[in-house]
């Protein structure tokens, strides 16, 4: 997390905003679960399985967008439609 989203601050504060108090933990711990369902659909596209690549690279996106997430869901779903 690059700053808080409530008041801008930059930090890399997992627990509380030391400017203006806001609770983090929830915001870290999502951002985090959308880290990881990056590389499953990443490991799970080496190993061959493009449904579980495809189911998690969807989980990412819906948790957290970024431009790797848009990028590997994004391929996923133009090999799908091959
Ligand atoms: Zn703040």
């Amino acid at each position: 997390m690059d700053a808080c989203p409530v008041c801008g601050v930059p930090g890399k504060s997992a627990g509380t905003c030391r400017n203006c108090g806001t609770d983090l933990m929830l915001l870290h711990s999502t951002s985090m679960m959308a880290a990881s369902m990056e590389r499953i659909a990443v490991t799970r596209l080496a190993a061959g399985d493009a449904r579980g690549a495809f189911d998690a690279s969807r989980r990412a996106v819906f948790l957290r967008r970024t431009p790797l997430s848009d990028a590997i869901h994004g391929f996923l779903r133009l090999e799908a439609k091959k």
